[in-house]
């Protein structure tokens, strides 16, 4: 059978998408790869197909249990022969089901960053025929990257292990060049080839909402598309159930997912999402990673995420069969102070300090690309996708800023107060100095410096911008 052919005997589909072939074309010339490529377009298939085709097993590293039982899923329900090995088995099940990979009847076989470091899998992995190894979610190797796992960082000494060297695949949706420098330098990648399909998806259209009574706005929003299924992304657990609440109180057919919540609970409401039970789901971002869900028709988010990468990933979500999608982003100044204060109270317990540190910057640059986004006036899309390193060409015409749907403030009279402060310190004081002045602090500092005699003291003590709609 060739590639075309195990694609339509086992996953029923009659073509490839755009880059799915190339990738698996060179695998089959035993070449390592790299494949970035946005979330939904089908990066499995790139491993899967020739897994089926290459003569030993593919060990497939995944990040997440959820992830791995989805796959493994999927496979079996097409009559794939396909395993997991993580936590939720028992030892005498990891045996059981290391010895019928090693009798030939698992060719997939997923598994835990984690456990390639265990005697068990070193030993089976002596024994075993392991023709590819493939790095799902590849940026989690990446400190650059949100996700990082530092288990990914044993994948290589696990390879090398191996007597005799697999082909290395990688899969990411994660486009930076930091990231993908990263993947080719720790995976080591032999005269890999890369692939990058575009980042751009026509279908969606991109909104930025800045409104006070963000409630109002999705109850609406929900009223008037009852028969769409979408998504709802909020930043708390207890949004969610706010949000959740809310939109219960008035009838809606809602359902809501976050980590708090147990997981037979969660398990239920998700699939009452995924089979239109309930069109709708309030969500955190725990929510997603795997699903795949195609006639999401919108993807709301309550607040606003902490990067472009988590909003991009989350907003792909909406369209993903091709039709017309919204993609809404609600935002207010508190979201950036939720993110500041959920990104310092992120757990740092796996990473030492200097990194902890770099981190740490890099989350905040991210907020404010983020923050960026929030707050331009140009086009969205292309926002998105020079931030994902790609060309773009003109405005797309299909955002709320191209179509001109965002509120114009006046600034230039605080602006020129500003100016005028900094030049009367003369330059020699910082934001705290300039700040308290043009709001008129009653500081002893100030009076000390003289800056309660400045023409600009006190000056935007009672600004109060009107927004002018521009339309
Ligand atoms: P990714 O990992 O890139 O986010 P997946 O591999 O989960 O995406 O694939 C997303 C969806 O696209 C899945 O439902 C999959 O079955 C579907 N898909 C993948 N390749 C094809 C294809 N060639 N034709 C039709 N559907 C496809
Ligand atoms: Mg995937």
């Amino acid at each position: 059978m060739d590639s075309k052919e195990v694609l339509k005997e086992y996953f029923g589909y009659d073509s490839f998408r755009a880059g799915q072939e190339d990738i698996i074309n060179a695998i089959l010339e035993k070449k390592d790869v790299l494949a970035i490529m946005p979330t939904g377009a089908g990066k499995s298939l790139c491993y899967q197909v020739p897994a089926m085709m290459l003569s030993g097993i593919t060990v497939v590293i995944s990040p997440l249990i959820s992830l791995m039982q989805d796959q493994v899923k999927s496979l079996n329900d097409v009559g794939i022969n396909a395993a997991y090995v993580n936590s939720t088995l028992s030892e005498s099940e990891i045996d059981g089901t290391l010895n019928m990979v090693l009798n030939g009847i698992y060719k997939i076989i997923y598994i835990a960053p984690e456990r390639l470091e265990s005697a068990k899998f070193c030993e089976f992995s002596k024994q075993a025929d392991i023709s590819m190894v493939t790095v799902d979610e590849a940026h989690c190797i990446s400190q650059w990257g949100q996700d990082f796992r530092p288990s990914y960082l044993n994948i290589l000494s696990f390879v090398k292990k191996l007597a005799r060297r697999p082909i290395i695949s990688a899969f990411t949706a994660t486009a930076t060049s930091k990231v993908r420098d990263d993947i080719l330098q720790i995976l080591s990648l032999e005269r890999p080839v890369i692939l990058t399909t575009g980042f751009d998806r026509s279908n969606l259209t991109f909104k930025v909402k800045h409104i006070k009574d963000k409630d109002s706005y999705i109850l609406d929003y929900l009223v008037s598309h009852r028969q769409d299924s979408g998504i709802i992304y909020c930043a708390t657990r207890k949004n969610v159930e706010k949000v959740y609440d809310m939109l219960n109180a008035n009838g809606l057919s809602v359902t809501k997912y976050h980590a708090g919540l147990s997981a037979e609970e969660r398990k239920e409401n998700q699939d009452s999402f995924i089979y239109d039970i309930k069109p709708v789901v309030v969500a955190t971002n725990a929510f997603g990673m795997g699903i795949d869900k195609s006639n999401v028709r919108f993807v709301i988010h309550y607040n606003m995420p902490q990067s472009m990468e988590n909003y991009y990933q989350e907003a792909g979500r909406a369209g993903r069969d091709g039709e017309n999608s919204q993609c809404v982003l609600l935002f207010s100044a508190q979201d950036v102070i939720i993110d500041r204060m959920l990104l310092d109270n992120k757990d740092f317990s796996d990473v030492d300090e200097e990194d902890e540190f770099l981190i740490r910057q890099r989350d905040i640059r991210r907020l404010q690309i983020m923050e960026g986004y929030c707050k331009t006036t140009g086009c969205l899309r292309n926002y998105i996708l020079e931030y994902f390193g790609e060309k773009t060409f003109g405005p797309c015409d299909n955002c709320g800023n191209c179509h001109r749907e965002y509120h114009e403030t006046d600034m230039t009279r605080e602006a020129k107060w500003v100016v005028n402060c900094v030049a009367e310190t003369r330059g020699r004081y910082g934001l705290t100095i300039v700040l308290g002045t043009l709001l008129g602090a009653k500081r002893a500092r100030l009076r000390e410096l003289g800056a309660d005699k400045y023409k600009s003291y006190g000056c935007l003590l009672y600004t109060s911008p009107s927004p002018r709609d521009r339309q």
